[in-house]
């Protein structure tokens, strides 16, 4: 297909061939073919990272729209566009979900599992296609972790009516478990009845196929897979710390949503926290312990990957309204890596 040419090429032609530049008629068919079609796909949801011995892969999960000036409290409407608006934003926002796998080298773990269809089509849901464009099968996951019961963590557990993977035994905590799952009255607060529907859908079948197991605080879950109590969001919200030869990174699951807004405000808080007061408080100690330390950390809605560590932002109170404790923060994203000087991977005698 042949287009005509644009004026400018066109005057810009007739100019070098006036000055008898030969030199540039190679130039001339690129201008002249019509563009390639445009192919508007992305590129396999994964990053690879290694941690001392362990190989961990972020998984994306897609993304989600979201406006966060509806779902974001403790704060304003024209506050949040406001902070979005620094980080050239504006609602609705294209909001990541992550999910994250260790191999441990004697075990493979998947730390929350996406959304699975509960957005509906074509929002999210791509878990188990970068899982196997990363090399792994979903039978191959011997154990599952989840940060907590929401369903944009535990949406990709049922493949319809199956299990999506079929040989993991679930782990979660005892807390979470029971207040999503247990036959209790409702506790306090305005958690949508739907969350508690979407979460037995997704737990039971594996709670039924004896393949639910909870801990509790502090517990390790698998060798070198610490949990750490993280309340707040939901009542047994976990954060998990993974650790190989000294090297650690904390996945924090829903510790923030919005980085452009709960990074320089850590005291905004979102309308499906179930406990805004403890989430808020979780968040800045968390924060604060995390910046102190430059603690590696891995969220599920922070932009793919999600893998990055804060800063502490200026003098506290620097950005013109103060957060939680005064301060605000920073994201500082992980150094993107090839590979191409990672150690060649030990071959496992089975
Ligand atoms: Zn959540
Ligand atoms: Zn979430």
């Amino acid at each position: 297909m042949h287009r005509p040419l644009p004026r400018g090429v066109f005057l810009a032609v007739s100019r070098s061939l006036t000055l008898g530049v030969l030199a540039l008629a190679p130039l001339l068919p690129s201008a002249v073919h019509a563009a390639a079609p445009q192919v508007r796909t992305q590129a396999p949801g994964f990053y690879r990272m290694m941690l001392g011995d362990f190989e961990v892969t972020a998984l994306s999960d897609g993304t989600v729209p979201l406006t966060v000036r509806e779902v974001a409290t403790h704060t304003t409407p024209e506050r949040v566009t406001e902070l979005l608006s620094r980080d050239h934003l504006e609602d609705p926002v294209e909001l990541s979900i992550n999910a994250f796998l260790v191999n441990t080298g004697t075990a493979l773990v998947l730390v929350d599992t996406g959304v699975g269809g509960f957005f509906g089509p074509d929002v999210g849901g791509r878990l188990q296609q970068s899982l196997q464009a990363a090399g792994y099968q979903p039978e191959q996951i011997d154990v599952v972790l989840l940060t907590h019961i929401h369903s944009d963590h535990s949406g990709g557990l049922m493949s319809a009516t199956r299990r999506a993977f079929p040989n993991a035994i679930l782990q979660v905590h005892a807390r979470e478990a029971a207040f999503w799952l247990g036959h209790n009255p409702r506790p306090k607060g305005t958690v949508d009845p739907k969350y508690f529907e979407e979460a037995r859908a997704m737990v039971e079948p594996y709670q039924v196929a004896g393949k639910l197991k909870t801990f509790g605080d502090g517990d390790t879950v698998v060798p070198g897979i610490r949990a750490v109590p993280t309340p707040g969001h939901t009542p047994g919200h976990s954060a998990y710390v993974v650790e190989s030869r000294g090297q650690r990174l904390a996945l924090w699951g829903d510790l923030m949503h919005f980085g452009s807004v709960q990074l320089r405000e850590p005291s905004v808080t979102v309308a499906y926290d179930v406990d805004e007061r403890a989430a808020a408080a979780q968040r800045a100690r968390a924060f604060t312990e995390a910046a102190k330390r430059g603690d590696l950390l891995g969220f599920a809605h922070m932009p793919f990957p999600g893998l990055g560590r804060l800063g502490t932002e200026g003098r506290p109170g620097a950005e013109g309204r103060p957060g939680a404790e005064g301060k605000s923060y920073r994201w500082i994203p992980i150094n993107y890596s090839s590979g191409q000087r990672w150690q060649p991977a030990k071959v496992r005698a089975d």
